[in-house]
């Protein structure tokens, strides 16, 4: 897989292919779904979400520009997998996801790969979490309308935030940094995400 659908599509950060590698995808699939583990697209994971297409999670690391002294927020836990990649190469990482049954399995996935520096918490991630503020890293795994200010708000200066901003059909995948308390977004990839549900999201009609 990561030589295949990584390094051929020019991942070039040696920290993310080496996480990628050792990190096993189908530890993070529902079980009827481990035949397709490896394959090129995500994948449902239950409760209408899925877990990431591995280049989209390898190209989210390598912007988000990680390294073993960051501490990382994490919106949309989802599977884990992204956190799991995460936690080889940062030095801790907050994951909030709304949905509490993705969240308790997620836990479990962590303690049963002895992952003991990734904290899952459950709610709106669109608030973020202001009792660990400031981050260095921002990650957001779920589409929104913009970049939410609170996560702005609670990014360190010079940290990096990546999210997929767009409508619910299509996202550009931003990379936005910190700088003397403004941001500079960049565009990357086109990508399509499900979508980050909540205050500072989209709509979650009641759900
Ligand atoms: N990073 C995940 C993929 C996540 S899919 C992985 O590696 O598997 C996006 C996830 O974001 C879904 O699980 C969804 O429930 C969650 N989500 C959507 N809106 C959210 C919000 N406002 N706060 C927290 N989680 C949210």
């Amino acid at each position: 897989m990561v030589e295949e659908q990584i390094v051929k599509r020019h991942i070039k950060d040696e920290r993310v292919i080496d996480a990628m590698s050792k990190i096993q995808r189908e530890l993070f699939v529902p079980p009827h779904l481990k035949n397709s583990s490896y394959d090129d697209s995500p994948l449902l994971i239950g409760g209408g979400q899925t877990i990431s297409q591995p280049y989209i999670v390898a190209r989210m690391t390598e912007l988000l520009r990680p390294d073993e002294h960051s501490v990382v927020l994490e919106i949309g836990t989802g599977s884990g997998y992204q956190a799991a990649v995460l936690s080889l190469i940062a030095k801790r990482i907050f994951t909030i996801e709304r949905i509490l049954e993705l969240k308790r399995s997620a836990e479990e996935r962590f303690k049963a790969l002895k992952i003991s520096n990734v904290f899952v918490m459950s709610g709106d991630g669109t608030i973020g979490l202001s009792q660990y503020a400031p981050f260095d890293r921002i990650i957001v795994t779920a589409a929104g309308p913009e970049i939410p200010k609170n996560l702005l708000d609670q990014l360190k200066d010079n940290g990096i935030i990546v999210m997929p901003v767009g409508t619910e059909a299509e996202q550009v995948l931003l990379r936005g940094e910190k700088k003397e308390g403004k941001i500079e977004i960049e565009e990357h990839d086109r990508c399509r995400f499900v979508p980050l549900l909540g205050k500072y999201g989209f709509s979650d009609n009641g759900v």
